[in-house]
């Protein structure tokens, strides 16, 4: 068994733990059975979020449209952990393409907290934060888009990270957004981390937006922060208070921290729902029911009422809400008000952190304003509420660089996260710091953690 892991335990063992913790907070949308026919060699044990084709499972993306559907490959990041000796237990559960924050919109299950089953477990990668937090050794593959590791390793206790963008190869990943989408890896502490990312990374000629890039140097160090006013408006009166101690810990570990603005912030959450949504909506595109998954069977309709039918039936609310506001955004007539605004305002988001580099290391935030909500406050979220709980992992995610939530407050008993964002190709000092904070804070784990 692979690092973490208690010492001893057999596929058997393993997989009876995987199916309780499922049973108690669904976690997966498929996951491997039968323990005899995975009785093999591997050193340690992973998951996939369901975005991730692999030729073992299905892959959904948590929607109904690609029921069935069974790639005939591997993703890259998935094919280098098999080679690196992981054993590959299940597809995550996930908000349907990645789009939501708390997994709520999923067709395969909707992951409940590890802290607290009536709670989310943020999204979109909720139920890979949930196997992070609830397996011992784990380690989750998630992917991010405008925040979808950092918010559920925020409301999971587990540490998350967001590679920057092109260092892990995106070839066999669902697009959400092309030039937004991240492979990146969750884990209840920052160690399997440290020692997969190296395997997952570098250049792959099936995905072009892969580059050739430097390699992850894990001795460089965190030695000052900024901490943007603008991060520090919306938050929960109980949050606030946390993410002070957490700044106050971290001057005690001797990093500088520095109060600064970014002014652009305001407007990043706005440029990211609309270049998302602007992608998404040409990438949902090619399922009308002829290629992947639900296929149907009846074509004696045009093309136009078939392909309405298929969608009406296959796609969930918030994708066809998606659809409308993306497609909207880049029609003639609008495309220069929101879309090329959107680009301007991507590029102010990444000219500001640049200022930022130049005299701190990273800049500093909370990852969510608040902890993770329950299930029927999020039934009395309207849409632009739900949107609004990413202000501070959407503009990394828009400027395309490496972050990394960590646990660093328990609000009466569950888990909170702070979100570091460091210069590209830097992910080395972002788990640095995490090992350094780890040394002296103390995580607490789920009750029935197995
Ligand atoms: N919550 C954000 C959204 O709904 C981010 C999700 C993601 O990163 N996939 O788009």
């Amino acid at each position: 068994m692979g690092e973490g892991a208690p010492p001893g335990m057999s596929v058997m063992d393993l997989l009876a733990a995987v199916r309780d913790a499922d049973e108690r907070h669904r976690i997966f949308a498929e996951r491997l059975e039968d323990p005899l026919a995975y009785e093999v060699e591997h050193a340690f044990h992973f998951s996939a979020k369901d975005n991730l084709c692999t030729s073992d499972f299905q892959a959904r993306a948590g929607s109904r449209i690609l029921e069935g559907y069974r790639p005939p490959f591997d993703a890259t990041a998935v094919a280098r952990l098999r080679q690196a000796g992981g054993l590959l237990i299940g597809k995550t559960n996930m908000d349907e393409f990645g789009f939501g924050s708390f997994s709520t919109n999923s067709a395969t299950g909707v992951p409940r907290n590890p802290y607290d089953a009536a709670r989310s477990c943020g999204g979109s990668s909720g139920g890979a934060a949930a196997a992070a937090s609830m397996l011992e050794g784990h380690l989750a593959v998630g992917v991010s888009t405008g925040g979808s590791i950092s918010c559920p390793a925020s409301f999971c206790g587990v540490v998350g990270l967001t590679p920057t963008y092109g260092r892990v190869s995106r070839w066999g990943l669902i697009d959400y957004g092309n030039s937004l989408d991240k492979i990146g890896l969750l884990s209840a502490s920052s160690g399997m981390i440290r020692r997969y990312l190296p395997a997952i990374s570098g250049p792959d000629p099936l995905d072009p937006t892969s580059q050739v890039q430097p390699p992850l140097d894990m001795s460089g160090q965190i030695r000052s922060v900024a901490v943007p006013e603008e991060a520090l408006t919306g938050l929960s009166g109980s949050m606030r208070a946390a993410f002070e101690d957490a700044v106050a810990r971290l001057e005690r570990m001797g990093v500088e921290v520095r109060r600064g603005a970014m002014p652009a912030l305001r407007f990043a959450l706005s440029a990211y729902y609309i270049l998302a949504t602007a992608e998404a909506s040409t990438n949902l595109a090619r399922y009308c029911g002829m290629r992947y998954g639900d296929i149907e069977q009846e074509t004696d309709q045009s093309f136009n009422e078939f392909f309405s039918r298929v969608r009406s039936r296959g796609l969930g609310r918030e994708a066809k809400r998606r659809i409308l506001l993306g497609t909207f955004c880049r029609m003639v007539g609008f495309r220069d008000r929101y879309y090329i605004k959107a680009l301007q305002v991507r590029e102010l988001i990444i000219r500001e952190y640049e200022e930022q580099f130049r005299s701190v290391d990273a800049v500093l935030t909370p990852t969510m304003p608040f902890v993770a909500p329950r299930f029927d406050e999020i039934e009395n979220m309207s849409a632009l509420e739900a949107y609004q709980a990413d202000f501070l992992t959407g503009p990394p995610n828009l400027a395309g660089l490496p972050h990394i939530s960590i646990p660093c407050a328990y609000i009466d008993g569950l888990p909170a996260g702070m979100q570091l964002v460091a210069p590209r190709w830097e992910e080395g000092r972002l788990l640095s710091l995490a090992e350094r904070w780890e040394n002296g804070f103390e995580y607490r784990r789920p009750e029935g953690r197995a």
